[in-house]
């Protein structure tokens, strides 16, 4: 062999779906997040699917074209997150702003309808008002416990989509698979889009990282997305029917009286007859907690342009954290458009430096809790 042949071990082979399988599926991470499957450089010929309840697998391994794109924006993986957190000047634990503030929604519709002050929602509808954005990814309500991703293109369609996964209405007996995550980000590949469309997405932190990762690698159609809204996000849960008995009989409530929940620094459960809501801790809830959340290091959605979040904030406003240029300017908008306000007496420096604690607080409980997870992983 002549001397400067490269041999079989100096050559540099791209990742692929084979390794996103062994160091993601395998040690039981995947968040499920659908990005490998929408954004797979294979798509129009078939390699890869989501599977109706786990992480994706290979529809065909012989269309793989092997060029790792899957692996590099896998939210699980490392790459690109140095670029990532240079780019959004990232300083742990949570991350670069340039503002924080209890907001609230001015359409008392919107209190009502949002999970907390119906701030993303108002902002979604005076970027789209204003002909910022032609649609928002977001999340629509399909029954108690699942939602759907939802390319939203009207205001009435976002107003459908407000709130979480935590508005119960109607008995839940029938249903039989609770999931409180939905994969928004495997919607975008659906959107027909055209040369100057411009959209926002709401989404978990994983869900924007993912997002990032797409748009630094200038995968279409990420280009779209002009701004992202990032809800903030200890974990999300999955169970069954027999989960569910095991939780009615340790907490002694049933699942059809639940009138709402919602979630801050714990789960706030509010049930039918009773007069304060019952609290429980996540540490209470380890057994339904989605197994790729135990891993995951972002509370604050840190890489979103503004984040979200009820912690911190009396009831009925949202706690806003405000991180790049993009997310200042359409805040700012939508003020000066008064489609949301700050009320004075709820931000004094104080009660944002207890918020900011609090989320500062939270951000580390979450590492905390993952690094331990991964010491526990095969090959951790
Ligand atoms: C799964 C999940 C976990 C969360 N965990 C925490 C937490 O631990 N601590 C905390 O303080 N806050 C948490 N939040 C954020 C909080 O619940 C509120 O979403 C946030 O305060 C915004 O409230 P709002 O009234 O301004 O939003 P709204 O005006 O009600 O708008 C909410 C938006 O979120 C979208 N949405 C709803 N569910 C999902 C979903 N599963 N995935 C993607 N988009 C969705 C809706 O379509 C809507 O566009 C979580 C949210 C979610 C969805
Ligand atoms: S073609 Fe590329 S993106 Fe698709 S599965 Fe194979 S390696 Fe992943
Ligand atoms: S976390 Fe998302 S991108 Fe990574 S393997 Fe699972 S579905 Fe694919
Ligand atoms: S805890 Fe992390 S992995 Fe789980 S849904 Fe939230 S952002 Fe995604």
């Amino acid at each position: 062999m002549a001397e400067n042949t490269p041999t079989k071990a100096d050559e540099v082979n791209p990742k692929s779906f084979q390794d996103l399988i062994k160091e993601v599926h395998e040690k039981g991470i995947c968040g499920e997040c659908g990005g490998c499957v929408s954004f797979c450089s294979a798509a129009d010929i078939g390699a890869i699917k989501m599977t109706k309840d786990g992480p994706p697998k290979y529809m065909n391994e012989d269309n793989c074209l092997h060029c790792g794109l899957c692996y590099l924006i896998c939210p699980e993986i490392h790459e690109l997150n140095e670029e990532l957190n240079s780019k959004y000047k990232f300083k742990p634990p949570i991350g670069h702003w340039k503002k924080i503030v209890s907001a609230q929604a001015v359409s008392s519709e919107l209190q009502k309808l949002g999970t907390d002050g119906g701030v993303v929602t108002s902002i979604l509808i005076a970027l789209l008002e204003n002909n910022l954005i032609d649609g928002a990814l977001v999340a629509k309500r399909i029954n108690s416990f699942r939602r759907q991703p939802f390319f939203a293109k009207t205001k009435e369609e976002l107003k459908e989509a407000a709130g979480t996964l935590y508005d119960i209405k109607g008995p839940i007996s029938g249903l039989v698979n609770y999931d409180t995550y939905v994969s928004t980000i495997s919607e975008l590949k659906h959107i027909v889009y055209s040369g100057n469309m411009k959209i926002a997405v709401v989404g978990v932190p994983c869900q924007i990282h993912s997002i990032r990762k797409m748009q630094e690698l200038k995968i279409i159609p990420a280009h779209v997305v002009e701004y992202t809204l990032g809800l903030f996000c200890y974990e999300n849960f999955k169970f069954d029917t027999a989960t569910r008995a095991r939780i009615e009989e340790r907490f002694k409530f049933s699942f059809d009286d639940i009138e709402k929940v919602n979630i801050k620094e714990n789960v706030i459960v509010d049930i039918k007859n009773r007069e304060e809501p019952l609290r429980i801790e996540f540490s209470e809830l380890k057994d339904i907690m989605r197994h790729a959340c135990s891993v995951c290091q972002n509370f604050s959605n840190y890489y979103a342009d503004i984040s979200f979040g009820g912690l911190g904030s009396k009831d009925g406003f949202t706690t806003t954290l405000i991180r790049t240029e993009k997310g200042e300017k359409i805040y700012n908008l939508a003020m000066q458009k008064g489609y949301i306000t700050e009320s004075p007496e709820i931000n004094t420096s104080v009660e944002k430096s207890k918020m900011l604690a609090k989320i500062i607080t939270m951000s580390q409980q979450k590492i905390k809790r993952a690094e331990e997870a991964l010491k526990l992983l095969p090959n951790g």
